[in-house]
């Protein structure tokens, strides 16, 4: 029998947990709820690689200041990707543009996540979930770091749909051929990526 039962009586499409559905090998198979000191769930790491910053990821930032008491933003330092701003930058553009929110943090980190949240007192970890086509590397990662560590946790959140279709790369890919990202960044991220690329090689039209 499964978890989540579908309810004969309810709508199409609407599911409610049924405790009656419940056989003892589902109930073994449960992760036992733990009492935690009170301050482990206020805090929740959001990483990324942020390169840049887009207002995607200040959506999910803001949305995960609605559940948490603060946001550690983890800036990923990795040498094997090659990215457009260095990692001073990725960090000062997020800062920036929180300066007046002392509830974010933000850091760098490399190597384990899971390392990173233990060091930094948290227990769970925020992603940003788009499209579907984001699901598939979030779940392995998801359940790689639960693997790591099954203390931490990991939660979706789903942007503002005006979002939805935005990464970095995409970001970087329409400046450069001159198209605008106005309401697509922050504008300092804007300022930014006019210091470092020249706009204009082609316009996808404004
Ligand atoms: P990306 O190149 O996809 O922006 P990041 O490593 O910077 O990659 O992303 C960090 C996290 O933010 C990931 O969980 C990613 O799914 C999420 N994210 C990125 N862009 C958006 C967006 N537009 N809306 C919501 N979440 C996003």
């Amino acid at each position: 029998m499964g978890f989540l039962e579908p309810k004969k009586t309810c709508k199409p499409g609407v599911f409610l947990l049924t405790m009656a559905s419940f056989s003892d090998n589902d109930m073994d198979n449960l992760v036992e709820p733990e009492r935690t000191e009170p301050w482990m769930e206020k805090r929740a790491v959001y990483p990324g690689f942020f390169d840049p910053i887009t207002n995607g990821h200040v959506d999910i930032i803001l949305r995960g200041l609605r559940v948490f008491e603060k946001i550690v933003v983890a800036v990923l330092k990795n040498p094997k990707k090659e990215a457009l701003f260095s990692t001073k930058d990725r960090v000062a553009m997020i800062q920036e543009i929180f300066a007046h929110q002392p509830d974010i943090e933000v850091k760098v980190f490399d190597g384990l996540l899971v390392d990173f949240v233990r060091r930094h007192k948290a227990k769970i970890v925020i992603r940003g979930l788009r499209a579907v086509s984001d699901f598939e590397y979030e779940f392995q990662m998801a359940l790689m770091n639960r693997q790591l560590d099954p203390e931490i946790e990991t939660l979706y959140m789903m942007p503002s749909v005006n979002y939805s279709f935005l990464n970095s790369s995409v970001v970087k890919e329409v400046f450069s051929l001159g198209g605008s990202v106005k309401g697509l960044v922050p504008e300092i991220v804007e300022k930014k990526l006019r210091e470092k690329l020249k706009p204009g090689r082609l316009s996808l039209g404004k």
